[in-house]
């Protein structure tokens, strides 16, 4: 969809640090992460939200979160992660494209979740893109 990041950087428009990439989905290091190791699935192909996606779509990106996260928290030795998703501007949703978010967590880390904060630092960015894709 044009003007959509997401697509951009599904079609290498922009460059993201990707970590899993199959047929229908991808997988990518959040720029603004709530922790470190966050990350982002989504599908290929372009739907606003999760009303919108058709269910094999949906069951194929499903597959691929699970996948990511048992990487996601092997690579940042996480004692739990939050898979969150958010649908529409009401509930926080910034880009319109439908994304998964897997935020490692550990306990007592005092997080409480909070999306587009702070920015990540490349070197930190290149860091998690490494450990995690090992795991993949
Ligand atoms: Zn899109």
């Amino acid at each position: 969809m044009d003007g959509c990041i997401f697509c951009k950087i599904v079609s290498n428009e922009i460059t993201a640090k990707k970590i899993f990439e199959d047929e229908n989905s991808i997988a990518f290091l959040d720029l603004y992460p709530a922790a470190k190791g966050h990350t982002l699935v989504i599908p290929k192909n372009h739907y606003a939200t999760l009303l919108d996606i058709p269910e094999m779509e949906l069951k194929e990106v499903s597959q691929a979160i699970q996948k990511v996260a048992a990487a996601v928290v092997k690579a940042t030795n996480a004692e739990g992660f939050n898979l969150v998703q958010n649908n529409r501007e009401a509930a926080g949703q910034v880009v319109h494209h439908i994304h998964f978010h897997i935020v490692p967590r550990h306990k007592d880390d005092g997080l409480k979740l909070a999306f587009g904060s702070k920015e990540a630092e490349p070197s930190e960015l290149a860091h998690w893109e490494t450990q995690i894709k090992k795991h993949i």
